[in-house]
């Protein structure tokens, strides 16, 4: 039997009425409206897009989103000038500065400069070491929403043999690390393979969970595993032939029990995480 198509979307959309409900009770108990200042330089098609998308998905559900485009030679002192005002704008509650930067910026010292109780994205080194001991205010928007696919899925998750392909510092190393918590929605045994992985198809296997973000399409084929796991793919791929994930799609649903597609299974969830995190910033404002 062909696997079950776990759908982000669909765990997307219940999320962000969930969203809207919560952000009612802000303005209604507490007068706060949450606000993501999203910053964008220079004129990437791709990232255009993004930070688009980001602001229809925050007007949605009530979240005001703040926009600064500047120019590709924008210079990198005025750009860290423009963070240290947002980080004292008490309507801010979140900030995110797109990325790539153009080369002239250093992404470091940007990212560095947000403050991490603002800092949405959870890329802040601050953020970063909380989710390491388990004290996270904000974790990291795409393995968040891999995270809750798995639960929203109703895939057992603790105890299970979780495989990760992709070390990256953004989806691999996170998304390893969360599953990895004591906690609900974890306790995981986690194995991360990357590169320099000696026989890769071994450890993939014996994943009862295996999350795929090694940005090479069909990365990972049906013979690379096991009989009804539960996989998602994280990859977004631009072909000729259009959009494809990292994982071999029409094979590998014959196999596992449960697949994410591509498109529509980890993407929309990536956004929904952000609103999230900057609902969590406003609330953490009150405290
Ligand atoms: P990345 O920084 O390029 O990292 C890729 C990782 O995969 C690296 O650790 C690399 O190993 C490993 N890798 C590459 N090919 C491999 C192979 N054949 N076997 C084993 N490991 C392999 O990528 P990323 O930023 O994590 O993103 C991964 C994919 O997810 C991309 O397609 C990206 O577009 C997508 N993505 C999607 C979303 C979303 O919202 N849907 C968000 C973020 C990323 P080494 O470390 O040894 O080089």
């Amino acid at each position: 039997m062909p696997a079950e198509i776990i759908s982000g979307k669909q765990v997307a959309e219940e999320m962000r009425e969930e969203f809207k409900e919560e952000i009612e009770k802000l303005k209604k108990e507490h007068g706060i409206t949450p606000g993501l200042a999203v910053v964008l330089v220079g004129e990437d098609p791709a990232s255009q897009v993004y930070v688009k998308n980001k602001k229809i998905a925050c007007e949605k559900v009530g979240i005001n989103s703040i926009e600064h485009r500047l120019p590709a030679d924008y210079p990198e002192d005025k750009l860290i000038e423009l963070i240290e005002s947002l980080n004292k704008d008490d309507k801010v509650h979140g900030i995110l500065v797109q990325l790539p930067l153009p080369k002239h910026i250093s992404e470091v010292k940007v990212l560095y400069t947000i403050l991490p109780e603002k800092d949405v994205d959870g890329f802040h080194p601050v953020n970063v070491g909380k989710l390491m001991i388990g004290e996270a205010d904000f974790l990291p928007c795409t393995p968040a929403g891999i995270q809750q696919l798995l639960i929203r899925s109703g895939t057992k998750i603790e105890g299970a043999e979780v495989v990760v392909v992709g070390r990256s510092n953004i989806v691999g190393k996170p998304i390893a690390n969360i599953l990895l918590q004591k906690s609900d929605g974890a306790n995981a045994t986690v194995t991360i393979c990357h590169t320099r992985t000696k026989d890769m198809p071994s450890h993939t296997k014996r994943a009862d969970i295996l999350i795929v973000a090694a940005g090479k399409p069909k990365a990972v084929t049906a013979n690379m595993v096991k009989k009804g796991a539960v996989v998602i793919d994280v990859g977004v791929n631009r072909l000729e032939s259009g959009l494809c994930g990292d994982v071999d799609f029409e094979a590998v649903k014959e196999v596992a029990a449960k697949i994410t597609p591509v498109p529509g299974g980890v993407g929309p969830m990536t956004i929904t995480m952000l609103l999230k995190n900057t609902i969590k910033a406003a609330k953490l404002r009150i405290n």
